[in-house]
C-alpha cells in the first residue's frame, strides 16, 4: 500500500468507527425510553387518577432497585427505576381496594377494573452481550493496526525496519556509490582495511586457509575525519549491504530496548551476510561500566553486554564485519576491545598537506574552480582542518560564488568561506557605536602587532573590527600553526602574551577598560596553568602531573569523592607560578605595545577605515625597520 492507500484506510476506519458509534448510541437509547421524564410522583398521580391499568415490576440482583412500567389506558408505558419497590405495590393494591370498597359501597370508583401488578424477573443480560460492541470496536482496530503496520513495511522498500520495537533507526544500503575512490588521503588506513574488502569479496578464500578474519574493526579519530565515511567505502569496495546505526540510538528512555535493538541488528546482519554493521559512535553505549552517575547507566550496560554476547555468537568467518567508530578509545569498556571483538583499530587522523590537498580535490571534483583557486595554497593554510572542514569550507566558496553570480569559484569567495569558517559569520549590518568601534580596533591591533613582533606565533591572516555571529566585537585571524609542530614553552608564553595584547592596547589609549577582554585572560589563565601543571614547565614545581583530570572524572562520573593529588601548600605554588607567569608576559607584552605605539594608533585607523584589513595590508603599516624579535 502507498501512502494514498494508508489515507484512504485512515477514512474508512474513520467512517466505521463514526457508524459503529452511533448504532451503539441508538442502543443504549431504545432501551431507556422515557427513562427520566416519568417518575415517582407522576406514577402516584396517574395511580389516583385511574389512569393506569397495568403495573409491570422488573427486579433481580442487577437492578435491586427495581424497574417500573406504568402502562396507562391510553397505551403509555412509562418506565421510571423505583427505590421501595414494596411501596409502588402497596401503593396499587390500595387502589385496587379502594375501588372494590367504593364499588361494594355503591359509589363511582376511580377505576372499574383492578389494577393488573405483575413482578417480573428481568431476564439477565449476559455479560458478553453487553460487552460485544467493545469487542468488535477492539476486533477492528486491531485488523487496522494490523494493515497499516503490513502497508509501512511495504512502503518503506525495505530500507528502513521497524526496529526494536521502536521508530526505525537503522539503515541498510546497498547503493554502492561510495568506493575508495571518494576517499581521500587515508592511504595506509585504506591499505589497512584492504584484507577486509577482499575477505568480503570471497571469504571463502580465506576460509579454506584457516585464516581468521577480524570480527570488528574500530575506527578512531576526531570527528570529520572520514571514518564513516571510510566504512561506507569498504562496503561499497566490497559490493556488500551497509547496516549501519548510531550508538545513541541503543540508549532509550525504555528499558531493555537497547539490548533488543541490538539483538535485531545482528539477526539482520545475519541474513544480510557477507555485509558491513557499522555503529557509529560506539562510546555512546560502550563506555566503561560501572560507571556513569547512577541511573540510566544500568540499560547501557545490558546493551554493552548484549552487543558482546552477539559478537562472541557469530562464527569467525561467517562474513559478518562489525566496524564501529568513535574519537575517544579511552573511555571504551575493556572488553569491547578483547581478540574476538574489536581487535582491530585503525586510527583515521587529521590529514597533512598532502592530504588535504587529496580531499580539497575530491570535493571541488564537481565545482568549476577559477584559474586564481590553488588547491596546494589552501591546504597550506588550512593545517588542522578535516576532511568535512575542508568539504564545508568549499561549499561555503561554491555558495558564495553563486551569490556573487560567478561563473566559477574564485579565490576571493574561497577567502571569504575561509573567515566565515574560521570566525562565523560576519554580522556587517549590526550597528555599532563609535566609541566601541575605536575600542575594539585598538583591542584587535594590539593582538595583530603581538602575533606579527612575536616570532614563534602568527602571522596574521585578517583583522577586522565586524562583529562576528558568535557575538565578538571583532577577530584577529592568524594562519594555523604548521601540522605535526611541537608546542613549545616559548611558543606558550608568546600565545599567553598575544592574549593580552587586546586588554594592554585599551589601557594604553583609553583610560577605562572593557570587560571585552574576558575570554583572551580566560584562555591565557588556561594556558599558563597547564603549562604548570600539565606540561612540566616550572622549575619550581618540576616535572610532576598536577592535573586533577577533572574533566574526565565528571564525564565518567567515576570517583565522585576522588580527592586532589597534591597538597594545599602545593595547590598554593601552583598559584604563585601560574600568577608568575602571567605576571611575566604582561610585563613584556606591554613594553612591546608601547614601543610600537605609532603601529598601534595606525592600525587601529586602518580599521575604522576599512573594516577589515587582510595579512598583506597589516604588514605594510610595519617599515622595514621592524625586524622581529629575537626569541623570548
Ligand atoms: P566522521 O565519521 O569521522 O566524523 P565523516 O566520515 O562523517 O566523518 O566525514 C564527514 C564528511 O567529510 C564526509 O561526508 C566527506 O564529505 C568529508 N570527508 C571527511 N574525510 C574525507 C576524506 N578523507 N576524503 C573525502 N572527504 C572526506
Ligand atoms: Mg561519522
Ligand atoms: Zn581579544
Amino acid at each position: 500500500m502507498n501512502k494514498q492507500g494508508a489515507f484512504r484506510g485512515i477514512v474508512w476506519f474513520l467512517v466505521l468507527l463514526a457508524l459503529i458509534a452511533f448504532a451503539y448510541s441508538f442502543w443504549v437509547r431504545s432501551t431507556s425510553i422515557d427513562l427520566y421524564e416519568y417518575n415517582f410522583t407522576k406514577y402516584q398521580k396517574d395511580l389516583a387518577e385511574g389512569k393506569i391499568n397495568t403495573v409491570l415490576i422488573k427486579q433481580n440482583e442487577e437492578i435491586p432497585t427495581g424497574m417500573v412500567s406504568a402502562i396507562t389506558d391510553d397505551g403509555g408505558r412509562h418506565e421510571f427505576y423505583a427505590s421501595d419497590i414494596n411501596e409502588i405495590i402497596r401503593m396499587a393494591e390500595e387502589q385496587n381496594l379502594l375501588n372494590q370498597q367504593m364499588l361494594s359501597e355503591g359509589k363511582r370508583p376511580v377505576r372499574d377494573q383492578d389494577i393488573v401488578i405483575t413482578l417480573g424477573d428481568v431476564s439477565r443480560q449476559s455479560t458478553f452481550s453487553q460487552m460485544l460492541p467493545y469487542v468488535i470496536l477492539l476486533i477492528i482496530i486491531m485488523v487496522f493496526m494490523f494493515v497499516m503496520m503490513m502497508s509501512m513495511q511495504g512502503s518503506g522498500g525495505g530500507k528502513m525496519m521497524d526496529f526494536g520495537k521502536s521508530r526505525a533507526k537503522m539503515m541498510v544500503e546497498n547503493d554502492h556509490d561510495i568506493d575508495f575512490t571518494k576517499v581521500a588521503g587515508l592511504q595506509e588506513e585504506k591499505q589497512e582495511l584492504e584484507e577486509i574488502v577482499d575477505f568480503l569479496k570471497d571469504p571463502g578464500k580465506y576460509c579454506k586457509l584457516g585464516a581468521r578474519i577480524p570480527k570488528g574493526v574500530l575506527l578512531v579519530g576526531p570527528p570529520g575525519t572520514g571514518k564513516t565515511l571510510l566504512a561506507k567505502a569498504v562496503s561499497g569496495e566490497a559490493k556488500v549491504p551497509f547496516l549501519s546505526i548510531s550508538g545513541s540510538d541503543f540508549v532509550e528512555m525504555f528499558v531493555g530496548v537497547g539490548a533488543s535493538r541490538v539483538r535485531d541488528l545482528f539477526a539482520e546482519a545475519q541474513r544480510n551476510a557477507p555485509c558491513i554493521v557499522f555503529i557509529d559512535e560506539i562510546d555512546a553505549v560502550a563506555r566503561k561500566r560501572g560507571s556513569g552517575l547512577g541511573g540510566g547507566h544500568d540499560e547501557r550496560e545490558q546493551t554493552l553486554n548484549q552487543l558482546l554476547v552477539e559478537m562472541d555468537g557469530f562464527g569467525v568467518n561467517e562474513g559478518i564485519i562489525v566496524m564501529a567508530a568513535t574519537n575517544r578509545v579511552d573511555i571504551l569498556d575493556p572488553a569491547i576491545l578483547r581478540p574476538g571483538r574489536f581487535d582491530r583499530k585503525v586510527v583515521v587522523g587529521r590529514p597533512d598537506v598532502k592530504g588535504r590537498e587529496d580531499i580539497l580535490k575530491v570535493h571541488t571534483d564537481n565545482k568549476p574552480l577559477g584559474d586564481d583557486v590553488d588547491l596546494h595554497e589552501i591546504a597550506r593554510t588550512t593545517s588542522g582542518f578535516v576532511g568535512a572542514d575542508l568539504e564545508n569550507l568549499m561549499n561555503e566558496a561554491a555558495i558564495l560564488a553563486a551569490k556573487n553570480n560567478r561563473a566559477y569559484i574564485q579565490k576571493p569567495d574561497v577567502d571569504q568561506a575561509f573567515i566565515k569558517v574560521g570566525v562565523g559569520t560576519e554580522k556587517k549590518s549590526r550597528l555599532v557605536p563609535e566609541k566601541t568601534k575605536r575600542i575594539t580596533a585598538y583591542h584587535e591591533a594590539g593582538h595583530a602587532i603581538l602575533y606579527h613582533l612575536l616570532p614563534d606565533v602568527g602571522p596574521v591572516y585578517a583583522v577586522s573590527i565586524i562583529p562576528t555571529g558568535e557575538g565578538a566585537a571583532g577577530y584577529t585571524m592568524r594562519l594555523p600553526q604548521n601540522d605535526n609542530e611541537f608546542t613549545t614553552k616559548g611558543m606558550m608564553r608568546q600565545d599567553i602574551m598575544v592574549d593580552f595584547g587586546g586588554r594592554i592596547a585599551e589601557e594604553l589609549i583609553f583610560e577605562d577598560i572593557t570587560t571585552g577582554a574576558s575570554q583572551d585572560i580566560k584562555v591565557a589563565t588556561q594556558t599558563a596553568r597547564s603549562m604548570v601543571t600539565k606540561y612540566g614547565m616550572s622549575e619550581k614545581l618540576g616535572l610532576i602531573n598536577y592535573e586533577s583530570s577533572d574533566e574526565e572524572e565528571v564525564f565518567l562520573g567515576r570517583d565522585l569523592g576522588h580527592a586532589k593529588s597534591f597538597s594545599e601548600e602545593t595547590a598554593v605554588q601552583i598559584d604563585s607560578e601560574v600568577k608568575r607567569i602571567m605576571d611575566e608576559c604582561y610585563a613584556e607584552a606591554r613594553r612591546i605595545l608601547e614601543e610600537h605605539i605609532e603601529i598601534l594608533h595606525r592600525c587601529a585607523e586602518l580599521l575604522l577605515e576599512r573594516d577589515r584589513i587582510d595579512g598583506k595590508e597589516f604588514e605594510r603599516l610595519f617599515g622595514q625597520n621592524d625586524g622581529i624579535l629575537g626569541s623570548i
